[in-house]
This record gives structure tokens, sequence and C-alpha cells, in this order.
């Protein structure tokens, strides 16, 4: 029986990636701030709206030099308790306290109105960590208010919103700056990799800095680490961003066909509420259950087939065993009872019918 994953990797074709290594063997110029790098910096700066962009070697990376730019390293930052596990990594990585507050329960991003309550209760924070989950946009407006009322930093993991608009804007030129991952699994690829966003040249320079250990020649200016993307991973990048639009066109095929075959809400289920104003990348297809007992014996009956479904995300952040346990209700209850279904460009429709078969038959029986 073939083995369905959450999600295969695209590859471009053999041929296109090949042109670009064969370039890099004829010039011996494999990494520090190559041609390729340059090029799809560049690329990426146009398709993603953003007016400054600086690539590094994946995304919890980005967080952290997005972290230290802004100067929050140390300090107590308030972040989301629904997200994976990469986001509190990197603030603990870089000394910073990390704060939960809990998410709203129909977009399942951060709820402002938590981020309120941890500012007026911790007023040394520096900073505040959204993400936009599943690419699906934070409440960008209400964010930008209580940041700059507060005078605190807002830096976005978005991670999951490569491609995604927001109110016309690319959603990664919100807030002051926002992080992105190039990783494998993700929407677009450079194999590993990853991104800062952000708006003034001076940031991009110090981010430029602080990824290649923080000297220019013999000028030791910070203290910065290794955070250069090699010229091969950006070969990727290059022959894979041509590729995005059509991919996130049989994305949104896939998730419409999900859509009208799964019968929400008469079977149960239901899907996070996007943001109004957003552009969708369609970059996963989660959903929440009834209960966890429905989604385990759902999960039960696709792992029979050899259908693996990815509980994305779990667990809740804030209950993880080197962070101080403090409750999110929201947060803590869906973490029991949501699942992203398979989803990747050239999945057959057939694999996807049988996966909707599956649940709602397990969903009739429940
Ligand atoms: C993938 C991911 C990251 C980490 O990115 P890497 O490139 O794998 O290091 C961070 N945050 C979220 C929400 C992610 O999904």
């Amino acid at each position: 029986m073939n083995i369905t994953p959450v999600t295969r990797a695209t590859l471009p074709p053999l041929e296109s990636y090949l042109e670009k290594i064969r370039e890099i063997f004829s010039c011996r110029y494999l990494t520090n701030n190559g041609k390729n790098v340059r090029e799809l910096e560049q690329s990426l700066t146009e398709f993603l709206e953003v007016p400054q962009l600086a690539l590094c070697t994946n995304g919890t990376l980005a967080l952290q030099l997005a972290i230290r730019m802004l100067g929050l390293n140390g300090k107590p930052v308030i972040t989301t308790p629904f997200s994976y596990v990469a986001t509190v990594s990197a603030l603990l990585w870089e000394g910073c306290e990390p704060i939960f507050a809990d998410i709203d329960p129909r977009t399942l991003c951060i709820s402002p109105e938590a981020v309120e309550a941890c500012l007026a209760e911790r007023p040394d924070a520096a900073g505040v960590l959204p993400v936009h989950v599943y690419g699906n946009a934070c409440d960008v407006t209400a964010l930008e208010d209580i940041c700059r009322r507060h005078g605190v930093a807002l830096l976005y993991d978005a991670a999951h919103a490569f491609g995604c608009r927001m109110q016309g804007r690319g959603l990664l030129a919100w807030g002051d700056a926002a992080a992105g991952s190039f990783h494998a699994t993700k929407l677009f690829h450079t194999v590993e990799g990853g991104c800062v966003a952000c708006h003034t040249e001076e940031a991009g320079k110090r981010l430029a800095l602080l990824r290649a250990f923080g000297h220019i020649g013999d000028d030791f200016i910070t203290l910065g680490i290794n955070a250069k993307m090699s010229e091969v991973h950006a070969a990727m990048g290059l022959c894979m961003l041509p590729l995005l639009p059509e991919l996130i066109r049989r994305r949104t095929e896939l998730c419409a066909a999900y859509d009208s075959l799964l019968d929400m809400p008469r079977t149960g289920l239901a899907k996070p509420v996007l943001a109004a104003g957003l552009e969708w990348n369609y970059a996963y297809y989660p959903v929440i259950f009834p209960d966890h007992d429905v989604m385990m014996r759902c999960l039960a009956a696709l792992g029979k087939e050899q259908i693996h479904p990815r509980r994305y995300f779990y667990p809740s952040l804030n209950t993880l065993p080197y962070v101080r346990h403090v409750p999110c209700p929201v947060s803590e209850d869906i973490v029991q009872r949501i699942a992203c279904l398979p989803l990747w460009p050239d999945m057959g429709m057939d694999t996807l019918e049988r996966v909707a078969a599956i649940l709602t038959a397990t969903l009739g029986r429940a």
C-alpha cells in the first residue's frame, strides 16, 4: 500500500537546477553573498512586496537574526502558544523570556486582547512575536496599534505566509520585521533557508552584518553568527520561484475539493476562519475536530490505510517542559483536536478523495 504523508516537497525540473549547478561548478563561488543569493534576494523582495529582505540559512535563524536586529535578545517577549516549536526555541536561544498570550478561537492567531492584557501585566516586555498561523493573517491592524501605543517592537513569524497578501500588501511587509522559512516542506523552499523582511536600509545592513560573523573585512563591528545562505541553496530558490503561481493555483483546487467533499459543518468538522482582507496561499489544510476522541478515531482510521495527517500544531507551547507554564485554555483545547490533512501541489485527486471518504465514513459512525 502506498504511504500518503501530510506533504511532499515540490522539486523543479532537474535540468533547470543542473544548469545552475553547472554554473556554480564553473565559477567555483559557493557561498558568501554570491550571485545566486543576491539574485534571489532581489526577486523575493519583488515577489513578496517587501521594502528590504535578507536571506539566511533557515527560518529559525531568521527569527534569531530579527530578534537581535530589533534588540530584543535577553528581554521578555510576548508570543503565541499555538505555533511550531521553533518560534519559542528562537526566543529562548536568544535569551528572551517567552510570555504566552492565548489565541483567538476563530483565527487561531494570537488574540490582540490577550496581548494587551500581557502588556498591562508585564510593562517590561520589549516586543511581540505573533505567528501568521497556516498563512492566516494575524489581526495586523490591532497589533500594530497596540505595539505602537506601548512602544514595543512587532516581529512576525511569517514561516507559513509566503505569497499571502493582506489589505493589498505583502503579508511579510507588516510589522517592524517578519521572518520567513524556506524549509523543504514549506510552500516555497530552498531545501533549507529563510529570510527576514524589514523596512529600512539600515535594518537590512544590520541583518547582513549579523548573518556573516559581524565583520566587514578587517572591520569587526558587532557580535555576529554564521547564517549565510549558500549558492547551491539559492539556486533551488531561483528554480522554484517561477513555479509558484501554478503551485498555488493547484493547491487552491485541492482545497476546494476537500471543502466540497468534507461537507462542513454537517460532519462536525471546522476550519480556522481566515482574516478579512487576506489573499491566502493555501499552504495547509487544517481541520478542527469536535473533540480529541473523534480526532484520534479519524487518525487511526486513516493510519490503517497508510494515510498520515499531522497533528500540527501539537503541543501547546506554553506546556513545553522547559518553559514556565501559564494557562492558555484556547490553545490547549485546540491542540487536542486539530490536524493538517495531506496536501501538496501534485497530490492526485484520487488520493484526496480517499482521505475525504475515510474521514466522512468515520465521522458518520462517530
Ligand atoms: C517551519 C517553521 C519555523 C522554522 O523554520 P525552519 O526553516 O524550519 O527553521 C518557524 N516557525 C514556524 C511557524 C514554522 O512553521
